[in-house]
């Protein structure tokens, strides 16, 4: 379905089967996706934030052709930066690019990989000369079927259970030099770019999928009736709920405002942390709400207010970490003063 809609390819030129339809588009698809599933959205969102985009920046005209027109098509990919040594101080990454001729050796591993098990292509961030530090990171362009590249063991997780996330064993895997997407050594720069670009796309993941959990839960509270009355009738539910949907409106504002200032060109990093921290921290406080509103049905399989609650704490943590995005926000503003 994502893919005959195109969803897969939203800002991809035509040339390439893509619809060259804007970055706001994007965050809209995300976001509208995520209010019925947020597996689904986070395979739209890792598809048009960050894989197509890293491509359509960087690659040269011979990668457009082959993987963009691929990834329009038929392939997923995934985005593979961190390791068990490497969460949110990523750049300690240790999987390294050794050069032999044309080609490099890739070996190392890496973790928390979302899709690796049914992606096609991998955009993978080796250090290709330890000596200068982060400054060694460059992504390369790595094919599924690749020897010596290995999809470990799939996580076990509270939320998002539709979405694959596995780790990756890199076991001297030979990629030709021509798929390095960008220049030797700019990975660590690509990684930053994307991911402070992807985290507009994670804030509308948890506004769509808060919306959703809202949409469901407000009818119900309008027909049960306890006390002779509608539940929705009481004032101390009316409060929180009006409570609850000024918060949701406050997070779509900052999500919108982000992927406009992103769209048009203009400072968007610290607009882009705030809308991230702040839909998570609202993702979870809607869901949590919605649940007790219901009552004991909230709380079964029976309703899909659990399930959104536990798809929710990922905000919190992928693409940054709440802790992360606040040491954005503040370095940031620590600079405006
Ligand atoms: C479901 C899922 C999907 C994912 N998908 C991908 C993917 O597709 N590709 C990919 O590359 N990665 C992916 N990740 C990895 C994700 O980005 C990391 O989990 C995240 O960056 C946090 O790293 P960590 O888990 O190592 O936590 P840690 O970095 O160990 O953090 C642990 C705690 O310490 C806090 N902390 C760390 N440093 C600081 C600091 N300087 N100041 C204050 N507090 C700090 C954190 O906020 C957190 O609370 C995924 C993770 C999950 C769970």
């Amino acid at each position: 379905m994502l893919r005959r809609t195109k969803l897969m390819s939203i800002e991809t030129e035509t040339e390439y089967g893509g619809t060259g339809a804007s970055s706001f588009s994007s965050i809209l698809a995300i976001e509208e996706l995520a209010k019925v599933d947020a597996s689904v959205s986070l395979l739209c969102d890792i598809q048009n934030t960050l894989i197509n985009k890293l491509i359509r920046k960087f690659g040269t005209e011979e990668q457009k052709a082959t993987y963009l027109t691929k990834l329009a098509k038929d392939t997923i990919g995934s985005f593979c930066l961190s390791e068990a040594v490497a969460g949110s101080d990523a750049f300690a990454l240790k999987t390294k690019a050794e050069k032999k001729g044309d080609y490099y050796i890739i070996s190392g591993s890496k973790m928390w990989i979302s899709n690796a098990d049914y992606a096609g292509v991998f955009l993978v961030m080796a250090n290709a000369n330890l000596n200068m530090g982060y400054k060694g990171i460059t992504c390369f362009i790595i094919d599924r079927d690749t020897e010596g590249l290995q999809i470990g063991k799939k996580e076990n997780k509270l939320g998002l259970r539709a979405s694959s996330t596995n780790s990756l064993m890199f076991d001297n895997v030979k990629v030709p030099e021509t798929n390095i997407l960008g220049q030797l050594g700019d990975g660590y720069r690509y990684a930053i770019g994307m991911l402070n670009e992807g985290r507009i796309g994670i804030a509308a993941q948890m506004l769509g999928l808060a919306q959703g959990c809202f949409d469901h839960t407000i009818p119900y509270l309008k027909e049960r009736t306890q006390f002779g009355e509608r539940i929705f009738s009481f004032q101390g539910i009316q409060h929180q709920v009006a409570h609850v949907a000024t918060q949701l409106e406050a997070a779509r504002l900052l999500t919108y405002n982000a992927a406009r200032l992103s769209q048009t060109g203009k400072p968007f990093i610290k607009e882009a942390s705030m809308a991230k921290y702040f839909a998570s921290e609202i993702a979870g406080l809607t869901t949590s709400k919605c649940i007790e509103w219901m009552g004991g049905v909230g709380y079964t399989k029976d309703f899909p207010m659990e399930k959104y609650f536990r798809d929710a704490k990922i905000g919190t943590i992928y693409e940054g970490t709440s802790n992360i995005q606040l040491n954005t926000i503040a370095k940031l503003l620590g600079k405006e003063y």
